[in-house]
């Protein structure tokens, strides 16, 4: 532990002193090391439980010869196939080591101390890192049934706001905008701010009128649209995301973009992973049964669950959710408690393995019995 009369800390750059990094899921070797015990399941970063697929896999090992060398620093060939993909000009695309890190770009370019970004009350924790990283404030709309209320949303839009962040879905609760207002909710932001539409989910939507607002590209100059290879496609620890948006906007945020934030191995895997529609399909299949299966067991123990359109599910557990978790972790399952989202009763937990799911379930009801 780093002690809090810190010397260094009035040295930081405004924001950083009071900036709580970002938790990750625990991982399963530090509950291992912790607990001393083995076999345990990790069903807390909403992870692709089939890992990459084929065309991925084949794709790193054949790069493997080359890790002597430095990747491609502009990224092209995985910019022309995304551009190719997305039927819009690889001077659109930025690549990010994860789209995390071009959520980062996003507030290096557009937020600085006497600016504003906007997001919803239990939205993903990024935002408001980013947001404070880099020394601007943040405005948080409240949520409407734990979603996104863009009419509350638009009323904190003001002369100072750079950046509003919508995920869709939202993480971590599932909840989606739809079509129609998401749109009209774009088009009335003033050109002095810069919209973000998070679509790390966006495989899994199966509704109708769920939205693909990279198509609103050409339409909206300032939006940008994030995307991820970490979750369908499996291929979250390489850290491979993406932004698109207009190519001035784009310009800028391959301004502040290391050279080499996405390595070859990413680079590679993510070309050939954009093509492998049977395996995404495959990932979305098995996602929709292990949604089935939590949900029909949170239903059967009497729990409520906010409805999600993701690779996860938010139980309420009615009370307060840490000692549950903490007997979970005893039993050797992982999942997310997220107080840290203003919802202290919530357990999150990603869509697994079937046999995964069923181990979480049993585990469940085990604690909430007792
Ligand atoms: N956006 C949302 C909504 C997420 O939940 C996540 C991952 N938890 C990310 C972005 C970032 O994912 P990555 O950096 O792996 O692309």
């Amino acid at each position: 532990m780093i002690p809090s009369d810190n010397p260094f800390l009035a040295l930081a750059a405004p924001g950083i002193a009071g900036l709580t990094p970002y938790v990750p899921g625990k991982p399963v070797s530090e509950l291992e090391r912790e607990l001393g015990i083995a076999g345990s399941i990790k069903l807390a970063s909403n992870e692709n439980p089939l890992g990459p697929g084929p065309l991925a896999r084949a794709a790193i090992a054949a790069r493997l010869n080359e890790l002597g060398r430095y990747p491609d620093g502009g990224g092209f060939e995985l910019r022309r196939v995304l551009a190719e993909h997305h039927d819009i000009s690889p001077q659109c695309v930025t690549l990010g080591n994860g789209s995390n890190d071009v959520l980062d770009l996003v507030a290096r370019v557009f937020l600085q101390p006497g600016t504003e970004s906007l997001f919803s009350e239990h939205a993903f924790a990024v935002y408001p890192i980013a947001t404070q990283a880099v020394g601007a404030s943040a405005r948080v709309a409240p949520a409407r049934d734990q979603g996104h209320d863009l009419e509350a949303m638009a009323d904190l839009v003001s002369d100072r706001t750079r950046v509003v962040w919508i995920a869709n879905p939202n993480n971590p609760t599932g909840t989606w905008l739809p079509s129609g207002p998401l749109q009209a909710f774009i088009e009335s932001l003033p050109e002095t701010c810069v919209a973000v539409v998070d679509e790390a989910y966006t495989e899994y939507v199966d509704e109708p009128g769920f939205p693909d607002a990279t198509h609103w590209i050409g339409t909206y100059p300032n939006l940008i649209v994030t995307r991820t290879f970490s979750k369908a496609h499996g291929l979250a620890a390489l850290r491979v995301g993406y932004a698109l948006s207009d190519p001035r906007v784009a310009d800028l945020l391959n301004r502040v973009r290391q050279p080499f934030n996405v390595n070859s191995l990413a680079q590679a895997a993510a070309a050939a992973a954009i093509g492998d529609r049977d395996h995404v399909r495959a990932s979305v299949e098995l996602n929709r049964a292990g949604m089935g299966q939590l949900t029909a067991a949170f239903d059967a123990l009497g729990l409520a669950y906010i409805p999600s359109a993701g690779n996860f599910v938010s139980v309420d557990l009615a009370r307060p959710a840490g000692p549950v978790n903490d007997g979970l972790l005893r039993l050797g399952v992982i999942v997310r408690p997220i107080a840290n989202y203003g919802l202290p009763n919530h357990l999150r937990i990603s869509i697994g393995l079937p046999e995964e799911n069923t181990r979480f379930i049993e585990a469940l009801r085990t604690l909430i019995a007792t």
